[in-house]
């Protein structure tokens, strides 16, 4: 997901996310409370998850600014002309989306002809498949397992509420520029404490953040392939293949936002294990 994933929307994880989501919760509390008022209202409840999220913008408007960067992907990369491998990748996307309770919508699922070891969700419903990634994978079932994983960053709402957050952190930057710049004491360490922010920013909040939606989504990638009647056993061991390959010379491009695969195949069998789908 060189840009997919990362232009606006989701990717990445591995650390505990309960660490993580308390601290959006946190964020959450902080905005109602004082910081600026156009926060106040970002906090609601996402029904497939039922986790409190900060959302400033709809999805409908994440959709609108990531169309013209999914045009533009199109016409630079080639598309496959294997009828077959489409009618794969589509049979599975169907089944996937069906599980998900996602069938009814439009979805405009992209199948490129590379060897990227890649996938990706966009807003607006677009999803892009590489042909390289589906050679890594040994069934349908672990294919499942990549778009079912892509569907979960939709359905928590990963684009918006990354999205969300990079606004609030922007003016998180700004009050602290404001605060600094008012405080003689302060000045003199302006740039330093900016600098400061700016990294605390990165790996303080969005970082984590987005390894916590990666952790997600894996799950609800499960969800839905257990509801559509794939194996969920396969999703796990797909990660295990991850692995062995990123310690080859090429790691796939799908690690680089989505690292840790051993570590995301051991979440992915305790939460298997815990929800009663299998025993792995
Ligand atoms: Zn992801």
């Amino acid at each position: 997901m060189k840009l997919s994933d990362e232009i606006i929307p989701n990717e990445v994880m591995t650390t505990a996310p309960r660490v993580n989501l308390s601290r959006r919760e946190i964020i959450c509390g902080l905005a109602a409370g004082t910081v600026v008022p156009i926060v106040t209202s970002g906090c609601s409840t996402n029904p497939e998850t039922g986790r409190s999220q900060f959302l400033l913008v709809g999805e409908g408007q994440i959709a609108q600014m990531a169309s013209s960067a999914w045009t533009e992907m199109k016409q630079q990369t080639p598309q496959s002309s294997n009828s077959a491998l489409t009618r794969r990748v589509n049979g599975v996307w169907d089944r996937i989306a069906q599980g998900a309770g996602k069938a009814s919508e439009q979805w405009e699922v992209a199948v490129f002809d590379t060897e990227d070891v890649n996938a990706f969700v966009m807003p607006g419903n677009k999803v892009g498949v590489y042909r390289g990634i589906t050679e890594l994978t040994e069934n349908d079932d672990q294919l499942a397992s990549v778009l079912g994983h892509e569907v979960g960053h939709v359905t928590g709402r990963h684009a918006a509420e990354r999205y969300s957050m990079q606004i609030a952190g922007q003016i998180a930057l700004v009050a602290g520029a404001v605060a600094v710049s008012q405080s003689e004491t302060l000045k003199k360490y302006g740039n330093e404490i900016g600098a400061l922010g700016g990294v605390a920013l990165q790996f303080g909040v969005l970082l984590p953040y987005s390894r916590a939606h990666e952790l997600e989504a894996d799950k609800l990638g499960v969800d839905y392939m257990n509801s559509s009647g794939f194996k969920v056993a396969e999703a796990p061991r797909l990660w295990d293949l991850m692995a062995a390959k990123s310690s080859g010379q090429r790691s796939p491009e799908f690690m680089s936002t989505h690292p840790d695969p051993q570590r995301r195949a051991s979440e992915l069998r305790s939460y298997i294990n815990a929800m009663g789908y299998d025993i792995v």
